[in-house]
């Protein structure tokens, strides 16, 4: 009995020691998860006002904008910047004055893709003076840019925008700035004889590349014709016959009409395009070593050329348009010999001016210009302001360097794609469709 008492008695013991551990340990675990549920509160508040706060200043941050040049790039490049909702202040630059601005004869093409792009800025096709042609709008250089002006005027109401034509931007001009005044941005679309980059003491170094093709450009000025926005005229598998010159009249690649063997590569592509008044003719072709092409590359005879273009201008201009003939055949301008077609690109197309802690892009024909006018050059410069937004953007939130570095780094990475595309389709899409 003693024994079971005493067994009793112990678990009794045990039954208290066991309820007052339990207790203790429930304890314990209610305290562990007060505090991690407290802890995990804490930081999901910190988190939140740290989400807040962020949000708060990126929604808050603005920078300055330096946009210098008012050509096509650099007044879209200015509306990119409007409407990144991330500028305090918008200053556009020219050298010229607006009546020299406007009064460029050419004419440009802009494809679908930059319709859709410009159309998203706030481009009104509808309201500018051009026409439609195969889902491509032709309008004069001059209107298109009033067209851009008139935005940016009407953005005035929101944004601080400066626009100064008749300003060259020089190291005198940049002296005048106060030091509160200096933008965070600088974007250079001063065109493919600006000097701006030097200015800012960026590399004026061009990495050259061929397009694997060869081209010629000719023009036809006729003052009496009319300066109305026209479509442009395309011609494919063009062949010519230089028998007169002692070339074999041959197909663009076929060395001999007797080879079994003989294949015929696609013929030449010419283009025809801008106003009555400024015509513009391009010509080209794949890169071939065919004889008619190693023959039109080197040849010295530049009536050869002339011809040419003369016999191809009166083959396929439209019939509204009177025919180039010997009394009026010195309007026509053109190209000697067949070229290579080449682009060239900055090798430095963006940087950071440390002190000043400026970033730089450099957009359009100052960034990347090709040797050969296919008459869409405009669309490789609004190509590459589709990184443009995000740059200015991110540039605008970044809290240190290092994300300015990291936005400056995405940008050219763009602008050397954008260069890599046209070299590999490029002329595939403006020239040989
Ligand atoms: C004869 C000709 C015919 C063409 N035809 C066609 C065509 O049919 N279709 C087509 O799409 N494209 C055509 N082009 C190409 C087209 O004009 C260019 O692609 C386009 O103008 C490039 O735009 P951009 O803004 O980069 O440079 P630009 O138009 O050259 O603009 C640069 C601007 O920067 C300004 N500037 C320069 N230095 C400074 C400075 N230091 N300070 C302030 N401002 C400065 C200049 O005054 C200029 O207004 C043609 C070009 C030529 C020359």
């Amino acid at each position: 009995m003693l024994g079971y008492s005493h067994i009793a008695d112990g678990t009794r013991m045990e039954n208290t020691a066991d309820g007052f551990n339990s207790s203790m340990e429930e304890k314990y675990r209610a305290l562990a998860y007060d505090t991690t549920l407290s802890t995990l509160l804490a930081v999901l508040v910190y988190v939140l006002v740290k989400v807040s706060l962020d949000r708060i200043r990126q929604w808050r941050a603005r920078v300055s904008v330096l946009v210098v040049g008012s050509g096509p790039v650099g007044l879209t490049a200015a509306l990119v910047a409007v409407r990144s909702g991330k500028v305090l202040k918008l200053t556009v630059l020219d050298e010229r004055y607006r009546s020299a601005l406007l009064c460029r004869p050419q004419q440009i093409a802009l494809d679908p893709r930059s319709v859709s792009f410009l159309f998203a800025l706030g481009v009104d096709f509808d309201n500018m003076e051009g026409c439609w042609h195969n889902d491509h709008f032709f309008t004069k250089i001059g209107v298109f840019q009033e067209h851009l002006l008139s935005i940016l005027e009407q953005k005035k109401q929101k944004v601080d925008i400066k626009i100064h034509l008749g300003t060259k931007f020089s190291e005198e001009y940049l002296r005048k700035i106060p030091g509160s005044d200096w933008p965070r941005i600088i974007v250079v679309a001063d065109g493919s004889c600006g000097e701006s980059c030097s200015v800012l003491g960026i590399s004026s170094d061009y990495i050259v590349e061929s397009c694997n093709a060869y081209g010629a450009n000719a023009t036809i000025e006729r003052l009496d014709q009319r300066q109305v926005p026209t479509p442009e005229i395309r011609a494919h598998s063009l062949y010519f016959d230089l028998s007169a010159y002692g070339v074999d009249f041959f197909p663009a690649g076929r060395e001999s009409q007797n080879s079994q063997q003989a294949t015929v590569k696609p013929g030449f592509h010419l283009k025809i395009y801008g106003t009555f008044r400024n015509r513009y003719m391009a010509l080209s072709c794949p890169a071939s070593d065919s004889k008619m092409v190693r023959f039109l590359r080197h040849t010295s005879n530049s009536s050869i050329m002339k011809n040419i273009f003369h016999q191809s201008f009166n083959a396929y201009k439209t019939d509204i348009e009177p025919r180039l003939n010997d009394l009026t055949l010195h309007h026509l301008q053109c190209s000697r010999k067949l070229f290579e077609i080449m682009l060239s690109h900055r090798r430095v197309n963006a940087a950071y001016i440390e002190g000043d802690n400026v970033a730089v892009t450099i957009e359009g024909e100052a960034a990347r210009v090709l040797n050969f006018d296919t008459g869409c050059g405009v669309n490789l410069g609004l190509r590459g302001l589709e990184s443009l937004g995000t740059f200015i953007y991110k540039t605008a939130i970044a809290l240190d360097q290092n994300d300015v570095f990291e936005a400056l780094s995405a940008k050219i990475q763009h602008s050397k794609q954008v260069a890599e595309t046209f070299r590999q389709t490029g002329l595939t899409t403006t020239m040989f469709e």
